[in-house]
């Protein structure tokens, strides 16, 4: 199935992975049933216990026997998708990405979705009725993607098999000689895997030309230096190392025919200007939105929704730089145009940050702090058995400072979720100053509130209360960032940091830009926006550097949708908030509504509200 690629967090632009990845599952707490006992009447609790005597169990039992076979077939086709999950019986083969393996799949999306038919989502308890729409929505997609989306024939930068070598390599599942000889047997394929991208290839863009000529540069340097640099420090078997010799020399030069190719076709392509635009239009748009986040919401209402909450931050950001300013600039007048004012403000408040040898420490301080506060003001609940350990972010992984919630594989069970930090270590003066400004004081609070606490992992934790594979590998990942951007708005509005004003206007820089993200991807993908318009609008309206700016511009012109993700869960979870407070009244409460939001896991926000009003009996208000 669809290769969901470790996309590094929005949130966190130089991060190495977000909860993206897929999420664990944890055998051991299964039955670990988190007590909600200081309530004395929990109404929405128990309005929500399932009926279990009325569920079925026999459709149940088929159910998941065919989630199993379903997945067991998936590793076999798509081998690397297989090894990011942690399922490493095929880590010897590389699936060949030609036509007759785009058949196979094609044939097995088909097949699978016909036999879902023998389902009935009433017959099925909520945890499979919730797999049972993550699985049919997946398979749509994927024959969507074969069929219609087509990028193989015009994105080259999907082809690039160095990923999973580096998981192979890097994660100790077996002895490092026993995975060289998986190593071995794959890099035997891969002049097929790169013949098989020429073939498929018809008229690129320009952009993923770039793209994917920078990347497998990168791939390169996997077979040129990385990998034989860990071979260099085993004593291998003399025929081993003269196949992986032999192996990593024509895998290398398979990447640089490829890397020629790319090339020559960039030139040819920009002289003929005949190149496929990068702008996919509303029509692909909007089946890319429905297939890749699974919204209520179309994608040109979120932007219209986007727009509305852009205006809406503005003026509360406007405010409070009119509140604050006499303070921090004292008989200066306040610029005439009120968005420099903002930033004006927002640029001096970022002085205000940690030194860059204490980054790492203040991370752990904080997060007790921002855990006390859940608890005491009892918005969610906290499992103290399965803590986040903040460390130091493994050295494979570092590449760029940042932070990041370590999500292994759901076949990894693992007690510890990671907070991973890199310390600023490798940036000079003048960056590691520019990143502190930007993760100051006021941002480095609601960074840790959207990764660890109630963020993401926060999110996996309950999720993992009630394991389902489906939900870890085929997660919709706009219910998770979405989630994480609920949450710090969430922490702020329950009196996190005792609403100063600071605080929110650095929120609300921070929440701009995931609603910008929104706006611009619609804009450079359906309404032709160009990129001077673009950075403009990232600059003046979002407040963001110029470097930021043109970073997000080149994003929004190499993929699409998933900008989006962010605010269309966010919007979506806040909604639906407020629409249960409407319908249970003096009923309602935000603990009860978090647990039971989380416990359906990681699915699409419309397919869990569903359930909840089904169990609770509600109908529909939008
Ligand atoms: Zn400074
Ligand atoms: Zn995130």
């Amino acid at each position: 199935m669809k290769l969901k690629l470790i996309t590094a967090c929005l949130l966190l632009v130089l991060s190495v992975s977000c909860s993206e990845a897929p999420q664990p599952i944890s055998e051991a707490s299964d039955s670990a049933e988190l007590s909600s006992s200081s309530d004395a009447i929990d109404v929405l609790a128990v309005m929500l216990e399932p009926p279990a005597a009325e569920k079925k169990s026999n459709q149940n039992d088929v159910f998941d026997r065919f989630k199993d076979n379903l997945l067991n077939k998936t590793w076999e086709l798509n081998p690397s998708f297989g090894v990011y999950v942690g399922v490493y019986q095929h880590d010897h083969k590389l699936a060949v990405p030609n036509g007759e393996q785009r058949a196979l799949q094609r044939e097995f999306y088909v097949t699978e979705l016909q036999a879902l038919k023998q389902f009935d989502a009433n017959q099925l308890t909520s945890s499979n009725a919730t797999d049972l729409a993550i699985i049919e929505g997946e398979l749509r997609s994927q024959i969507w993607y074969i069929d219609v989306f087509r990028s193989y024939e015009w994105n080259p930068a999907q082809y690039n098999p160095a990923g999973a070598f580096g998981v192979i390599l890097n994660t100790e599942y077996k002895p490092l000689p026993e995975r060289l000889v998986a190593i071995s047997s794959r890099l035997k394929l891969v002049p097929a895997y790169y013949q098989a991208a020429l073939d498929n290839l018809k008229l690129p863009t320009l952009e993923h030309l770039s793209l994917a000529i920078q990347q497998s540069g990168g791939t390169l340097n996997m077979f040129e230096v990385v990998i034989p640099e860990k071979i260099g420090g085993v004593d291998l078997d003399p025929q081993l190392l003269e196949e992986l010799t032999t192996g990593l020399a024509d895998s290398a030069s398979a990447v640089k025919s490829y890397i020629d190719w790319l090339e020559a076709r960039q030139l040819e392509l920009r002289q003929s200007g005949e190149a496929r635009s990068f702008r996919i239009g509303a029509e692909l748009y909007e089946k890319k939105f429905k297939h890749d986040i699974e919204s209520s919401y179309t994608a040109e209402e979120l932007y219209n929704i986007a727009l509305a909450a852009k205006e809406n931050l503005h003026i509360e950001m406007m405010r409070i730089t009119e509140e604050l300013w006499p303070s921090y600039f004292n008989e200066r007048p306040m610029p005439d145009n009120r968005l420099h004012a903002v930033k004006e403000m927002i640029d001096h408040l970022s002085q205000k940050h940690v030194k860059r040898d204490e980054f790492v420490d203040e991370i752990r301080r904080q997060i007790p702090i921002i855990q006390a506060f859940m608890d005491d003001n009892e918005l969610l609940d906290s499992d103290p058995t399965r803590p986040l350990v903040v460390r130091l972010t493994p050295e494979y992984q570092r590449g760029f400072a940042g932070a990041s919630v370590n999500a292994p594989g759901p076949y990894d069970a693992t007690a510890n979720t990671y907070y991973n930090v890199s310390p600023l270590d490798s940036y000079t003066d003048e960056q590691a100053e520019s990143y502190l400004r930007e993760y100051n004081h006021w941002i480095l609070q609601v960074l840790n509130i959207h990764e660890a606490i109630p963020g993401h992992y926060t999110q996996l934790m309950h999720s993992n209360k009630s394991p389902s594979k489906i939900k870890s590998i085929f997660g919709n990942g706009a219910m998770i960032e979405g989630w994480a951007v609920y949450a710090e708005r969430m922490m702020l509005e329950s009196g996190y940091g005792d609403n100063e004003p600071e605080l929110w206007l650095m929120y609300s820089k921070w929440n701009l830009r995931v609603v910008m993200n929104t706006i611009l991807d619609y804009s450079v993908q359906v309404l032709d926006m160009q990129e001077q318009a673009a950075l403009d609008m990232l600059m003046n309206e979002a407040f963001q550097e110029r470097t930021e700016a043109e970073g997000k511009w080149r994003r929004a012109t190499v993929s699409q949708v998933q900008l989006t993700s962010y605010f269309t869960g966010y919007s979506e979870i806040y909604a639906f908030r407020e629409e249960l407070k409407l319908k249970m009244g003096d009923r309602f409460d935000l603990r009860t509504f978090h647990n039971k939001f989380l416990s359906y896991g990681s699915a699409p926000v419309p397919v869990i509200r569903s359930s909840m009003l089904a169990e609770l009996g509600l109908d529909a208000l939008r």
